[in-house]
């Protein structure tokens, strides 16, 4: 089935050329040229990816950022000025998924909306979700349960859980995650991993700030705890 990736940019030369590159990549496309527009459409028309400028009119790229992530795991990427140093973790403290910062070569960017576009996990419908009191990390049911419920996390803090639970107690450096589990060189910026595992601290662990399951290993990384936990990963 054909994906439909809704970009959201007020600049017309730069939509305009960013929906004829995905159209002939073979997506669908829809467009929104300011901010409320992007996040009716984000909603209404569920896409299977956005690309999403920072600077829109109405309501600015983060705004709608977070305001989709109350009800979506949508893959999201931002687009960046490459002078705004603080909005690439701003975006990914909201909830984005990875961001590529302006100019952009087509190239590039496609890569990145090939490595974004992944199905967000979830459980199957009438699945019976396993039994309470732990943690349950099952890359075969694409999914997570805590306490027999299953958690929302995004593409990534899905992948970054399955790839460390894989082999507890191993430590992966920041750059082995990024590597990994970003699955490309990453021009950016290595807290983009720190980022990514505080938020899924929060979903994850009772206490995010003393956690039982992803522990820091200090100047090395981060590892996975529990054994117990694992299913099928
Ligand atoms: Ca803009």
């Amino acid at each position: 089935m054909e994906k439909t990736i809704l970009v959201v940019e007020d600049e017309k030369a730069i939509a305009d050329i960013l929906i004829f590159n995905l159209q002939r990549e073979g997506y669908q496309t829809l467009e929104a040229n300011d901010g409320p527009a992007g996040l009716r459409l984000a909603l209404e028309k569920a896409p299977d990816l956005i690309l999403l400028d920072v600077m829109l009119p109405g309501m600015d790229g983060f705004e709608v950022c977070k305001r989709v992530r109350e009800t979506s795991q949508v893959p999201i990427l931002m687009l960046t000025a490459r002078e705004e140093e603080a909005d690439k973790i701003a975006g990914l403290e909201l909830g984005a998924d990875d961001y590529i910062t302006k100019p952009f070569s087509m190239r590039e960017l496609m890569a990145r909306v090939k490595a974004n576009m992944r199905r967000a996990p979830a459980p199957a419908a009438g699945e019976t979700p396993p039994a309470e009191g732990k943690l349950v990390v099952s890359a075969e049911r694409g999914a997570v349960y805590k306490d027999g419920k299953p958690l929302e996390l995004s593409v990534r803090e899905f992948d970054i859980l399955t790839f460390l639970a894989a082999e507890p107690g191993k430590v992966f450096s920041r750059e082995q995650l990024m590597e990994n589990v970003w699955g490309y060189e990453y021009y950016g910026d290595l807290r983009a991993v720190d980022v990514a595992i505080r938020r899924l601290r929060e979903k994850l662990e009772d206490q995010p700030a003393q956690p039982r399951y992803i522990i820091t290993k200090r100047g090395f990384g981060y590892y996975f705890s529990d054994s117990e936990a694992i299913e099928g990963v």
